[in-house]
């Protein structure tokens, strides 16, 4: 016997038509003090898709954007998925080569880019044929903006076109529900970037899976501030999750200086924000200067959150950072970290410990962890080391135009390449990506238990482990450290401190000091980069 509801499709439409009918009054504001409602924000949006039917963009096709978090970049976020395009949001940080690489790959029709950005992509624009318009979303950087039919201007388009006045979502069946709505492409840390095509319906049960309270409970009162880029993987939902709930956004333009974050998160008093540590950890010298007390929930991810990053804003904030795992190819959250009612009667060394796990999977999102070699999964026992794999509605069942290859199971989940636990409440703990561990003599070190035994040292600001090649034990564990301004710790006084924490063998073989850790395109430390410029050195 079939259920008798009604076939109505889940779709990115309905997020924006919810927000023009019941918050039409809430705001999203765009550093430099620009502050619009969503009613304007929706009308901006049903002109842009007016605009982009003029420009002969087809149903289907690939629209880039290389801009930073700005309304601009959010109405793109409506606009191109609601009209049944693609959004494919592209790292503004990527090198010349894998930049040309994706929007050839992708053949987006248009980029729609930031003029201060125009420099990093402008150059490319000769070899990349497929793309027919280059729209400009201005901004106050003065940047030349080239003479070249291709190129158009973002609010002219918008002025100039009427608005849609029909609802967008009247326009999809049930089967459209699974029509792609966004393209991220993978880092392409090994081998060439992979895209991940979301649908409309993953995109909603992801959008619901963070508006989910006990996990990051997005609702209206909230004012949401995505420091993470709307490039990286969607800023982790948080633009979609506000709009359907009816928070406010506060979107930080291009900067990420410290002072600036921070004085607006003060100004907005926000109650939510997520960054990855790299960004957290940057603030961290200027957190006293600033009145954070609207502060509710603050995400961290991308990489693992030192229990002492997280232990400096309990603190100075009031409010502890919480792990979100995931990546692209899981929308990109598949847990949240905190406690729950059973750690409530612990002790506080309980907690930080419990705060340091990845957490619970998400409402929808199976994670299960295997032997690595066997392929057999392993008990939920916090004890057994695994992969992650991880399945669920809004994860990635393949790749757009390439084999999946060796990242599918034959059973259809996604192997993520994470090293984990799982305990017998489920909560997943990180022990390192599988290309990250240590092997010496035989046995794993992990680098992540090792860094953030280097982090809890209150002179530390940054550190990686890597494995340096060793003629005995053919590997053993290195260690880059940023110390603060003025610090006059020495290697041996960071062995000292760590030497309890963790087994003799893996204290690091050698400790360098670093003015800076290289970084990736989304800000969190490159392992591949430092294992180069070691290598090279
Ligand atoms: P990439 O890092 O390859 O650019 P993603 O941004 O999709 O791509 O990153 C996914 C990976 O980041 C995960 O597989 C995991 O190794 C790491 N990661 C993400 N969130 C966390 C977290 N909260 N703790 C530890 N590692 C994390």
């Amino acid at each position: 016997v079939d259920g008798l509801m009604q076939p109505r499709p889940l779709t990115i439409a309905h997020i924006l038509e919810r927000a023009e009918k019941l918050y039409a009054h809430k705001h999203v504001t765009t550093a430099g003090g620009e502050r619009l409602t969503y009613a304007e924000v929706a009308d901006h949006t049903r002109r842009l898709a007016t605009a982009l039917d003029a420009l002969g963009v087809p149903v289907g096709a690939r629209v880039a954007t290389f801009a930073a978090n700005t309304r601009r970049h959010l109405e793109l976020y409506l606009a191109v998925p609601v009209t049944k395009r693609v959004l494919h949001s592209v790292n503004i940080r990527l090198s010349p080569e894998h930049l040309e690489y994706i929007v050839e790959h992708a053949e987006d029709d248009v980029v729609f880019v930031d003029r201060a950005l125009l420099p990093r992509i402008w150059p490319s624009a000769d070899r990349l044929p497929k793309v027919r318009h280059w729209v400009v979303l201005p901004d106050d950087s003065g940047t030349e903006i080239p003479e070249d039919p291709r190129v158009l201007d973002y609010d002219e388009l918008v002025a100039g076109a009427a608005p849609f006045t029909g609802s967008f979502e009247d326009a999809f069946t049930l089967a459209d529900e699974n029509l792609a709505s966004g393209l991220c492409y993978t880092s392409g840390t090994t081998g060439p970037p992979k895209g991940v095509v979301y649908s409309h319906r993953s995109t909603v049960l992801h959008c619901l899976g963070t508006l989910a309270a006990g996990f990051i409970g997005l609702c209206e009162s909230d004012v949401v501030m995505p420091i993470v880029p709307m490039f990286h993987a969607n800023a982790w939902g948080l633009p979609y999750g506000a709009m359907m709930t009816g928070a406010s956004l506060v979107l930080p333009g291009p900067s990420a200086d410290p002072t600036h974050l921070l004085r607006l998160m003060e100004s907005e008093r926000v109650t939510v924000a997520g960054a990855v540590p790299t960004v957290w950890t940057s603030l961290v010298p200027r957190l006293r200067d600033h009145d954070l007390g609207a502060t509710r929930f603050l995400l961290g991810g991308g990489s693992a959150i030192a229990p002492a990053l997280s232990e400096t804003y309990r603190s100075a904030v009031g409010v502890p950072i919480t792990h979100s795992w995931g990546m692209t190819e899981i929308s990109p959250v598949g847990t949240i970290g905190g406690t729950r009612t059973q750690h409530q009667d612990g002790g506080a060394e309980q907690q930080v410990a419990v705060r340091a796990a990845q957490g619970q999977p998400l409402p929808l999102v199976n994670v299960r962890i295997v032997d690595v070699e066997t392929g057999r999964e392993l008990p939920r026992d916090g004890r057994a080391i695994g992969e992650v794999q991880v399945a669920g509605p809004w994860v990635a069942g393949g790749y757009f135009r390439v084999d999946g290859g060796t990242s599918f199971t034959g059973d259809g989940w996604l192997r993520t390449g994470d090293l984990a636990t799982i305990d017998a409440e489920g909560y997943l703990r990180l022990v390192d990506r599988i290309k990250d561990l240590i092997k010496s003599g035989g046995e794993w070190i992990s680098s992540v238990e090792l860094e953030t035994a280097i982090f809890s040292h209150p002179d530390v600001v940054e550190v990686a482990v890597i494995a340096r090649p060793d003629p005995r034990w053919v590997e053993r564990p290195a260690a880059y450290v940023v110390l603060r301004d003025g610090s006059a710790a020495t290697a041996e006084d960071l062995l000292r401190h760590i030497t309890p924490m963790v087994a003799k063998w893996w204290l690091p073989d050698e400790v360098v000091f670093m003015s800076a850790l290289p970084k990736t395109g989304t800000g969190k430390l490159s392992k591949t980069a430092l294992r180069d410029a070691t290598r090279i050195a």
